[in-house]
């Protein structure tokens, strides 16, 4: 991490650093003041930056600084150490043959999701195929199909049939010359328990290797809630943050990912197929702390 991926108050903190060869209680206190300021405002978890900021503080304090190493810059590695321990690594995805089961609320941005993963995944040389289950939300069959389309990618989606399981069920048999496939699933507008029901019988019908949490980057503390009922109930293995081209930094996501033990997979940028980034924490951090 270097300076100029902090926002400009922190940078200053450390900047006063600079030239100083120990760090003060005073120094610390108002590097971590600064920094629990940008990741509150970021929607990340009271809690979350209460240990982030107890963590930083005893080891900026108590660990000398390495030889030859500036306190200001030890303090940085300390700051950045602590935040890729807080936002976590990568959620694995392998390029190989694999289910995957996208799960979320209404609107959180899954059938985009589904098209710009599997758009991903075909630029990665695999073949995708997108299987559409949401009959609950009316269009999000024309436009699964448009966006798979667009995506270039393998689709099956059936209008006419109401039973979301047998959609799945069928979409995996007529989509077997393809590799990957990512099931989309119905969202509601809050959790209610037929949309648990119908998803865990989504997922034993399908039997995914990964189930993946949609999330809009606006969702603040809501992500805790979710994530706890869609973990309990189908196991969460990784999150996919939505709408980070907004202004909402998607700190609340850390909450699900603290609340579901799994990590960040995917970062969604726009509205296009091509919107899609494979999470990697330097950059999540840059933006928390910007
Ligand atoms: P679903 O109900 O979970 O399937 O949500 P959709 O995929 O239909 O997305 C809901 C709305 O959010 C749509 O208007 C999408 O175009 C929009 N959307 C999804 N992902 C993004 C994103 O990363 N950025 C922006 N700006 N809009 C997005």
């Amino acid at each position: 991490m270097v300076l100029d991926d902090l926002g400009s108050s922190l940078r200053d903190s450390l900047g006063q650093l600079s030239g100083q060869s120990r760090v003060t209680e005073e120094d610390v206190e108002d590097i971590v003041k600064e920094i629990q300021r940008s990741l509150l405002q970021a929607d990340v978890e009271v809690s979350l930056v209460m240990d982030l900021s107890d963590s930083i503080k005893e080891r900026a304090l108590e660990e000398e600084s390495p030889a030859g190493t500036s306190a200001r810059d030890h303090v940085l590695s300390i700051v950045y150490e602590e935040m890729v321990d807080l936002v976590g690594d990568s959620t694995e995805i392998p390029l190989e043959n694999q289910t995957i089961l996208l799960a979320g609320l209404q609107g959180s941005g899954k059938t985009t999701t589904s098209a710009k993963m599997a758009w991903w995944f075909a630029k990665k040389g695999l073949r995708p195929a997108i299987v559409q289950t949401d009959t609950f939300r009316p269009g999000a069959y024309d436009q699964a199909k448009e966006m798979a389309s667009r995506a270039e990618v393998d689709f099956y989606g059936d209008p006419d049939e109401e039973d979301p399981v047998e959609i799945a069920r069928k979409g995996l048999e007529e989509t077997d010359e393809a590799d990957v496939h990512i099931v989309d699933t119905a969202g509601r507008h809050a959790l209610e328990d037929d949309l648990i029901a119908e998803i865990e019988e989504i997922e034993r019908a399908v039997e995914p290797d990964r189930n993946l949490l949609v999330l809009d980057a606006a969702i603040g503390q809501g992500a805790k809630d979710q994530a706890r009922q869609f973990d309990d109930s189908i196991g969460i293995d990784g999150v996919a943050i939505t709408k980070l081209d907004g202004t909402a930094k998607g700190g609340g996501a850390l909450t699900a990912v603290n609340e579901t033990d799994s990590s960040i997979a995917f970062l969604g940028t726009g509205e296009e197929v091509r919107d899609i980034e494979r999470f990697e924490p330097s950059g999540f951090i840059s933006r928390l702390l910007g």
